[in-house]
């Protein structure tokens, strides 16, 4: 594993790429113990990392989000966290 550095970068939990943190989707644990999409990237909580809707999917069928997280990780959490970052990935609707 390389040394951490001051660029922050962050692994996929579904393919592994790895790319600074503002590239990435974040999801969050909180803390009630849920997932939950971290639209700002900053929120308070154990974090996970997915470049995009697709690698959700993949994290859902492997329950790599729940290992990642350490907690409970629904097929309704999988669903709606993929529905929230499929609203932020939709073209026109970038929230920034
Ligand atoms: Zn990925």
């Amino acid at each position: 594993m390389p040394i951490q550095t001051n660029k922050r970068q962050r692994t996929c939990i579904a393919c592994g790429a790895t790319q600074q943190k503002g590239a990435f989707h974040r999801i969050v644990r909180t803390a009630e113990g849920a997932a939950a999409f971290d639209p700002t990237g900053r929120a308070a909580g154990r974090g996970a990392y997915v470049c995009a809707g697709a690698c959700l999917a993949a994290a859902k069928k492997t329950r790599k989000l729940e290992r990642a997280l350490r907690c409970k990780v629904t097929d309704q959490d999988y669903e709606r966290l993929a529905r929230e970052i499929a609203l932020v990935e939709a073209p026109g609707r970038n929230e920034e």
